[in-house]
């Protein structure tokens, strides 16, 4: 498929060149692709297949909150779905239609029994017990693949972002790390010509961002010698679970935040003055953007 490495192996073997490592998100940290992504192939796709048209706005604003305006932003498509589908039955305006919330009952126990969130796995599964749930989810999940390969193209990186690629590829070893699928993420750095600042990509089928930063960089970098960065909190949190730092790219100030590492956060990073207040004060600011609570 790619000439950027990409796979298990890849991510295991790794082998680094520099004292320091950068972990990076792609989907509304590089690229400006969250709201297209979800506005134009998610949402519209939750609409039509679980048959909700006649809901469609309460439908479409829970689905934007979870996926682009809360700490939910940035999860796995399966988490997302499954926690915008508990929120939906408190809307005002669902309360007052009357329509039934699918329940995904069959993703519920698969989440619980630790499957992996990919297509691949859970079509193993599906395809094992015969779930009809399961296998109507995977449809959903094929379809939005499809519509981002047919929607999302040419979207070049946020302003600043290749610039600190350039940075980061001089000092440190670096890796996108992101939970879309691999070949979306190998057809989006390398028509961009962005795949040669980093040494590898880490998608999806490699584990959860965690999984990815332990692989990674377990044993062979001192752990604040290791940054994340990215624009949701489960970017913070695989940070945080490798005793990593976190750089966090500002839902809607993604220009800003770029220039802001190119200008003084990867410098300080660099000369181990990052941690401490400087990182809590970026994390406050950071938090402060992404509500728990919708406001319906
Ligand atoms: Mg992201």
């Amino acid at each position: 498929m790619a000439t950027i490495k990409h796979t298990l192996a890849d991510l295991t073997n790794f082998k680094p060149q520099h004292d320091s490592f950068v972990g990076i998100d792609s989907d509304g940290c590089v690229f400006d692709t969250m709201e297209i992504k979800q506005k134009q192939c998610f949402h519209g796709l939750i609409v039509s297949h679980w048959n909700l048209g006649t809901v469609e706005k309460p439908v479409r604003q829970a689905a934007e909150f979870v996926n682009l305006y809360s700490k939910w932003r940035g999860q796995n498509r399966f988490i997302a779905l499954q926690k915008m589908f508990e929120l939906l039955p408190n809307h005002p305006a669902i309360k007052k239609s009357g329509v039934a919330m699918p329940k995904l009952d069959s993703l519920h126990r698969y989440i619980a029994s630790n499957g992996r969130l990919t297509d691949v796995s859970m079509q193993e599964s599906a395809t094992k017990s015969g779930d009809a749930e399961l296998l109507s989810l995977l449809q959903w999940s094929r379809d939005v693949n499809a519509a981002i390969a047919r929607t999302v193209k040419n979207i070049p990186p946020f302003a600043w972002a290749r610039e600190c690629l350039e940075r980061i590829r001089q000092n440190s070893d670096a890796a996108c790390v992101s939970q879309t699928p691999t070949d979306a993420l190998v057809r989006e750095w390398e028509e961009n010509h962005i795949e040669i600042y980093i040494d590898m990509i880490a998608g999806q089928e490699l584990g959860t961002k965690a999984e990815h930063l332990t692989l990674a960089t377990k044993g062979r970098y001192q752990p604040e010698r290791v940054l994340m960065i990215g624009d949701a909190q489960g970017d913070h949190k695989a940070a945080t679970a490798n005793g990593a730092l976190f750089y966090p790219i500002n839902p809607a100030h993604e220009k800003a935040s770029w220039q802001r590492f190119y200008e003084e956060a990867y410098d300080k990073f660099l000369n181990n003055t990052f941690s401490g207040a400087y990182q809590a004060r970026l994390v406050a600011e950071f938090d402060a953007l992404l509500p728990d609570h919708p406001t319906w």
